[in-house]
């Protein structure tokens, strides 16, 4: 990424670019941590597990624990897993 800016014609616009990949970055960890915490929530109600995976439908929705499927606002699809584990962004940097 540095090596592309460097040799970047408009090197504002590719700081700009960084930039908005880090307010991205940003929300998508909120997103992350919001499906989390549905998924304790989840688990502590239905008494299940840290190995016990919930799908989308035991979590979003009017009913559910977080009322809007979350969206990665760089295009990442999440990864609910197991309640003991994070969930995830297929997105690599942005799973910390
Ligand atoms: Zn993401």
């Amino acid at each position: 990424m540095l090596a592309v800016c460097a040799f970047a014609v408009l090197i504002a616009g590719c700081g700009l670019k960084e930039k908005y990949a880090g307010e991205w970055k940003d929300a998508c960890i909120a997103n992350l941590n919001e499906i989390q915490t549905a998924k304790q929530h989840w688990a502590l109600e239905k008494r299940k597990t840290e190995k016990d995976t919930p799908f989308g439908t035991d979590l979003y929705g009017t009913a559910g624990y977080v009322k809007k499927e979350p969206v990665c606002p760089a295009g990442g699809t999440y990864s609910i897993n197991a309640v003991g584990q994070k969930a995830t962004c297929s997105i690599v940097s942005h799973n910390q």
